[in-house]
């Protein structure tokens, strides 16, 4: 399934290009066009699935072993000293373009990049409250 509207979807099928660091029959790996630091980069299935939610179980079960394999390749030729792996879903959590896709990101010691996550500051009683409310 594609989106003919999207624009993940032509560039993870080849009608658009771009830098691309792997490719097989369901993903396509890019750098990103804004990169956060050196080699940051973009998987992709060829498929279009809006966000995790979506996402189909057969490719969400290639998907992390895919990103394994591409932060240790990635690792060794960039010399990086860590490494983030990030994927956003709906706008409030970041996303902006709205194809499933995870964020390789290369870190640096000297990159002066700051990605934050900064605690809400909830109490122990609003958090049994929270694991009541999920837990299964
Ligand atoms: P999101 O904010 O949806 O998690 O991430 C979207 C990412 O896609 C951004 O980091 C942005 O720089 C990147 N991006 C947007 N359009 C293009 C494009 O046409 N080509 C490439 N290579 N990256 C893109
Ligand atoms: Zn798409």
């Amino acid at each position: 399934m594609r989106d003919e509207n999207c624009i993940f979807c032509k560039i993870a099928n080849g009608e658009i290009p771009s830098r691309t660091l792997y490719e097989d029959d369901a993903f396509r790996v890019i750098l990103d066009l804004n990169p956060v630091t050196k080699g940051h980069a973009l998987l992709m299935p060829k498929e279009h699935y809006k966000n995790l939610y979506e996402l189909e179980d057969s490719t969400a079960a290639k998907a992390l072993p895919l990103a394994k394999k591409m932060a240790a390749v990635m690792t060794e030729k960039l010399g990086c000293d860590g490494f983030n792996v990030i994927q956003n879903n709906h706008e409030i959590a970041g996303q902006t373009v709205f194809h499933f896709h995870i964020h390789l990101i290369p870190r640096y010691h000297d990159d002066k990049q700051q990605l934050v996550m900064k605690p809400c500051g909830m109490t122990a009683e609003e958090m049994d409250a929270v694991r009541e409310l999920i837990a299964e």
